[in-house]
């Protein structure tokens, strides 16, 4: 059905690359230069199918545990975090072990063993099988119980006679998890707050901007991977506050033009592990479509820096490499 109101792209920002994502990809990019291919790394290193295999192409081989990797090769961690197991497990192999995990990944590991020392009972807000739900669980094994979805607030149970805490995965919808975080106080009143929000800054900046574009939008596109949390998030939280329509692709070629039919305005976002150039593409493919006019919808500026992992931050040669590293913009 042609569409008479003029076609135009809302473009979400902050979107794409954190911090955490930045650092961890070139903690890799940096480990094969220094130390030569092949470099081994712990899982994908970020959730994104064309990062993985631009790193591939480059050297990198992509184990799912340690005991895959040859005694004493170099290792990544992946920016999603590891369990104390698995770096005994490099440890015991004699690998030469890099931790790319995203340091406020690292600030909810340390809020479970502290409060896991201090005799707290654990609700870890997260997803089963999420590789950063297994390494913050495996921090505080015996004192952790994880919450899946809301309804699962409304039966577990937990002893009556131990303080409680409630901490989450970095990257889960917002309004989400404080539905969880409703229905576990409304049965458990002494339930405490983590010290600080551990769903991290650009899960937030990402969903807030997307908010306000999608009320707008008769169709969303996300670009992100299958397995990216924040990314299905994007997704989730469009549909909840009013794009018509809102799919999640990896790359521009996956774009349906019937997806176009009866649509005027397109949001366009991409989830924290997803390089502007892919984003790139879906604009051009828009403007082919029709949807040449674009309109950046921003909601935050995003201004957090990380350093290298210290094992990175000198070269070969010794040259000191001090690089602060956000959220940028790279291919
Ligand atoms: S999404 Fe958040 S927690 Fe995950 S790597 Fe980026 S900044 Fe760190």
């Amino acid at each position: 059905m042609p569409v008479d109101r003029p076609r135009s792209v809302l473009l979400a920002a902050p979107r794409g690359y954190c911090a955490g994502v930045d650092r961890a990809v070139i903690a890799v990019e940096k480990a094969l230069e220094q130390y030569g291919a092949p470099v081994y790394v712990r899982k994908q290193i970020v959730h994104n199918v064309h990062v993985v295999s631009e790193l591939e192409k480059a050297g990198a081989i992509f184990v799912d545990e340690v005991e895959e990797v040859p005694h004493g090769s170099h290792i990544v961690f992946s920016a999603h975090g590891v369990s104390p197991a698995v770096v005994q497990g490099a440890a015991d192999r004699d690998l030469a072990a890099i931790d790319a995990t995203c340091p406020l990944v690292t600030k909810v590991h340390r809020e479970a063993v502290r409060f896991a020392k201090q005799d707290y009972r654990i609700l870890l807000i997260g997803h089963e099988g999420h590789e950063e739900v297994e390494g913050t669980m495996g921090h505080a094994p015996d004192r952790t119980i994880l919450i899946g979805t809301p309804e699962e607030a409304d039966t577990v149970e937990v002893p009556a006679d131990e303080p409680l805490i409630w901490l989450s995965q970095t990257t889960l919808s917002v309004d989400e998890t404080m539905e969880t975080v409703r229905r576990l106080r409304a049965r458990f009143p002494h339930l405490q707050d983590p010290p600080s929000d551990d769903i991290c800054y650009a899960t937030q900046n990402r969903q807030v901007a997307i908010k306000k574009v999608a009320p707008d939008a008769d169709l969303v596109i996300v670009v992100g991977s299958a397995n990216s949390s924040n990314s299905v998030r994007l997704v989730e939280v469009a549909l909840e506050y009013g794009a018509k329509a809102a799919y999640r692709i990896d790359y521009a070629s996956e774009i349906e033009q019937a997806w176009f039919e009866g649509v005027a305005t397109v949001g366009v976002s991409s989830g924290a592990s997803v390089p502007e150039v892919l984003v790139e593409q879906v604009l051009a493919d828009l403007a082919d479509a029709g949807f040449a006019d674009v309109k950046v919808v921003k909601t935050a500026e995003e201004d957090l820096m990380f350093s290298l992992p210290k094992e990175l931050r000198t070269d070969k040669s010794g040259k000191q490499d001090e690089r602060a590293l956000g959220g940028r913009t790279r291919a």
